[in-house]
């Protein structure tokens, strides 16, 4: 396939999670003119962050025939559990059918589909973390593994996703605390909560509800408060089969407040139709890309100012399993969710930590002892360059720069990385969640596996041009999957 004296295109994709993985299976199966690798650190690629959970709690939050890495089939995984009937828990199936299988399942399902493409040769994964990049002559580009192995890269494709969560600046007196679990990913530490231990957690989130499902399931016994700012807690699932028509994208929304209005609008609607407001999010999401678009600059700051927490909150919902778990504790009293803003924290005494905290809405503080604080704020999106060597070399370099949102990296429309002075490193594309200052709404695997196949017909066009640019004459091969 190859023009004479034109030697296949070097892809790197770095990061091996959910997306980095969906991106080299869509780029594996179109037989293209390249060289493709993985740089991830982890044993199998696809379980990235939220798939690498051994914790048998922690389940997917969405139903199991929306979750797929193949967005022309969406039941693909649905069709791979019916294969693989022994992989169910017990616990997976609810009452309305509706499966939620262990993350980890997801994780070895990902890991599954990628393997043929692994064996075959067409895609390799190089176990190793890129600890610095530098500029290989014009056109490419040398990386630096952890495992002091080099790789030369003509095209280099980001998808590190999920940055570590940052400590809350609050915090920082008892960063060194015993008591303090910075990550909430640190199965150990978390294994180590003594039963009766008095918990905080920071956060009332998705991840929040994942640590009360493992403190649960370890049978632990004493109080836990989950502070955020709003004290709002994610939501569960609604009745099955809803549709909303709202239409968001037509005629186009130019302001936060007018988004507002007429989601409170939509939600009216389609209650007035025997609808939850479920449905109403679900048209949201589907529609987000255009929504975010029309929004402009101004409009998405306002909306990631003021209406975050709310989207966040119904967007993300809890498996009904965890639900389950979070609503009896809070029923019990042995959960509570504060809203308010953290003041100071001290350790007082060995493993005590005092906290100082102000009620939403409050004058004045109110102050707490805890035997663990646990921080589940999340990934510091808005960071993600400084926490990452790959990333850091590449800004250097002048060639990649923050999203001005505080969402990941600037990007073009198609993919392609923006630098400080905003012109694009046509060698580097950006893929998944670090985009999603762009696109909007780029988190869960539905959107992250379609924003993977649109970097992948971006590098299919580039593989397939390249050589004849450089031997003009030839034909165009056409690009298909295998
Ligand atoms: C806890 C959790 C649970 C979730 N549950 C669901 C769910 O149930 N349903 C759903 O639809 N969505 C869910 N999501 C969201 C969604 O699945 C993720 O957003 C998606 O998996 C993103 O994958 P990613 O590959 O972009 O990022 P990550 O999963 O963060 O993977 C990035 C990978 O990059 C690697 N990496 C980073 N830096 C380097 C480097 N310098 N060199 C080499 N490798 C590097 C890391 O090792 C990591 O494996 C969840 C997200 C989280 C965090």
């Amino acid at each position: 396939m190859n023009a004479p004296h034109s030697p296949a295109l070097r892809v790197v994709i770095v990061g091996g999670g959910f997306t980095g993985a969906a991106l080299a299976w869509q780029l594996a199966r179109m037989r293209l003119p390249l060289r493709l690798t993985v740089v991830e650190p982890r044993a199998e690629l696809g379980r990235g962050l939220a798939y690498s959970a051994t914790d048998p709690a922690h389940r997917i939050n969405v139903p199991a025939h929306r979750m797929s890495l193949d967005p022309e089939n969406r039941t693909d995984f649905a069709e791979w559990l019916a294969e693989n009937p022994d992989a169910l828990d017990a616990r997976a199936r609810t009452g309305n059918g509706d499966v939620f299988p262990q993350r980890a399942l997801f994780g070895r399902y990902m890991a599954e589909r990628l393997a043929p493409h692994l064996r075959s040769g067409a895609l390799r994964h190089v176990r190793a973390r890129v600890s610095d990049i530098q500029r290989d002559g014009e056109d490419s580009l040398l990386l630096m593994l952890s495992d002091d192995s080099r790789i030369h890269a003509d095209l280099l494709v980001l998808a590190t996703g999920h940055p570590a969560p940052a400590l809350p600046r609050v915090l920082s007196a008892i960063a060194n605390a015993p008591g303090l679990i910075a990550d909430p990913n640190d199965a150990a530490r978390l294994a180590q909560v003594p039963a009766e231990a008095r918990v905080l957690i920071l956060g009332a989130a998705l991840s929040a509800a994942d640590v009360v499902t493992t403190l649960e399931r370890q049978g632990h016994r004493g109080p836990i408060a989950c502070l955020s700012r709003h004290g709002l807690r994610s939501r569960g699932h609604g009745p099955v089969g809803q549709d909303s028509d709202a239409d968001f994208a037509d005629p186009p929304i130019r302001s936060a407040s007018e988004l507002l209005r007429r989601v409170r609008h939509a939600i009216v609607d389609d209650q007035a139709r025997g609808q939850g407001w479920h449905a109403t999010v679900d048209r949201l999401r589907e529609q987000g890309p255009a929504i975010w678009q029309a929004l402009g600059d101004d409009g998405r700051r306002r909306l990631l100012r003021h209406l975050r927490t709310w989207w966040d909150v119904h967007r993300y919902r809890l498996p009904p399993q965890t639900e389950a778990v979070v609503e009896r504790l809070a029923a019990s009293g042995r959960l509570r969710y504060l809203a308010g803003h953290l003041l100071a924290a001290e350790e007082v005494a060995a493993g005590e930590l005092r906290i100082d905290w102000r009620p939403r809405g409050g004058s004045s503080a109110l102050s707490q002892s805890f035997d663990r604080v646990i921080v589940t704020t999340g990934p510091a999106q808005d960071r993600c360059i400084g926490a990452n060597p790959a990333l850091g070399a590449l800004e250097r370099l002048g060639l990649i720069a923050p999203c001005p949102l505080g969402l990941g990296l600037a990007v073009t429309d198609t993919c392609v990385a923006l630098s400080a002075q905003g012109r694009p490193a046509e060698q580097v594309l950006v893929a998944g969640p670090l985009a999603r200052g762009h696109v909007g709404e780029l988190i869960g695997v539905p959107e992250c596996a379609a924003h993977a196949r649109e970097v992948a017909r971006r590098i299919a066009r580039h593989a397939l041009l390249a050589p004849i640019l450089r031997s003009p004459g030839q034909p165009v091969p056409a690009v298909h999957p295998s």
